[in-house]
């Protein structure tokens, strides 16, 4: 058991001593690929690219890290150590990130719980469903994050198991908690990533929407753009279980929600191979035809598939032991939906 080593706030210095020698698991705790981490140059867990990332000599014992691209000298925080590696990766100021890590370490206090955000609560209208929604009143980006340094890691284990996925991709999709409605929260964003509204998930397994946001897209950090194939799948905990096993995935909130982000998502990232990865029921299924016939717009291929037996998901696919490979396979023998079939393809026949 983690024994609280006093009833204060730990200092910078006392958090950066427990630290070291242990920046490894820390970093991929925060959602860096391990494989990343052994000083060779990769595409950056946030911004992509080819082999923009890197880790400094040291790595277990300093956890610097940087990105020529979206983590320099002359960025903020700069890179140096590893709590700016963290405060870099999880997106937090510098107090939640010490936050963060005192949780990491077992070492948080009660004293630094925040109280709960009281959060302006309003509605807004409904509009066309072509558009995206409207920008909510509520700074969800900041409730998300406040959420987020809420959740311990003993809270977020415990879920990563009950859900049968790997911590980190809660860490990746920025998983919170809200004391207040006894619920892990799950950032919704629009298809430029802000966040616009907070899916809650009770003990039981019981679903709901924060009031005052609207339904949007469950995206993982580092999505990189030029990522060869992107998995679409039906709510968050699938999209966790297909980052689990390695797989770049992202969530809709129901299988007939947030299309417009869904079309503008692919198109921003620029990925031309997308799955559409549907629950095997008929909601599931139909929802899936609507969104390929949009999404062959922006991308080159489009396929549906559909894991595991009747009534199952993709998460339960995975739970029982889908792989990639299985993912291969399904991909291997679905249709490709392309744009190309609507125009008249020349054949080895003779026309005159
Ligand atoms: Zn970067």
């Amino acid at each position: 058991m983690n024994q609280r080593i006093n009833n204060t706030v730990p200092s910078v210095a006392e958090l950066k001593s427990l630290a070291a020698g242990r920046w490894f698991d820390i970093l991929i705790a925060a959602g860096i690929d391990a494989d990343k981490l052994n000083g060779k140059g990769h595409p950056c867990p946030k911004c992509g690219g080819r082999d923009r990332f890197a880790a400094f000599p040291n790595i277990n014992g300093r956890g610097a890290v940087h990105c020529r691209h979206c983590f320099t000298k002359g960025s903020s925080p700069s890179p140096g150590d590893g709590l700016a590696t963290l405060q870099w990766i999880l997106g937090l100021d510098f107090r939640a990130t010490l936050g963060w890590l005192a949780d990491w370490l077992g070492v948080k206090s009660e004293s630094q719980s925040k109280p709960r955000p009281i959060a302006r609560r309003t509605v807004t209208s409904e509009r066309g469903t072509n558009a995206e929604p409207l920008e909510p009143s509520i700074d969800f980006d900041d409730l998300a994050k406040q959420f987020f340094c809420e959740m311990s890691r003993e809270r977020r284990e415990s879920l990563a198991k009950k859900l049968q996925v790997e911590p980190r991709t809660l860490v990746r999709l920025r998983v919170g908690y809200s004391e207040a409605d006894q619920a892990t929260t799950w950032p919704m964003v629009d298809s430029g990533g802000r966040c616009i509204g907070l899916r809650l998930r009770g003990h039981d397994g019981d679903k709901w929407s924060y009031r005052g946001g609207r339904g949007g897209l469950f995206v993982p950090d580092g999505i990189a753009t030029k990522i060869p194939r992107l998995f679409i799948c039906e709510g968050p905990s699938d999209a966790a279980a297909m980052l689990s096993i390695g797989l770049p995935a992202i969530g809709r909130p129901s299988c007939q929600g947030a299309m417009p982000a869904t079309v503008n998502f692919v198109r921003r990232i620029g990925c031309h191979d997308v799955a559409i990865v549907a629950d095997h029921d008929e909601a599931g299924r139909n929802g899936a035809t609507r969104l390929a016939r949009l999404l062959v717009t922006v991308a080159n291929t489009v396929r549906i598939i559909t894991p595991g037996n009747p009534g199952d998901d993709a998460r339960k696919f995975i739970a029982g032991g889908g792989t990639p490979g299985h993912f291969d396979q399904l991909l291997h023998e679905a249709d490709a939906l392309m744009l190309a079939v609507r125009r008249s393809v020349p054949n080895s026949t003779e026309r005159n």
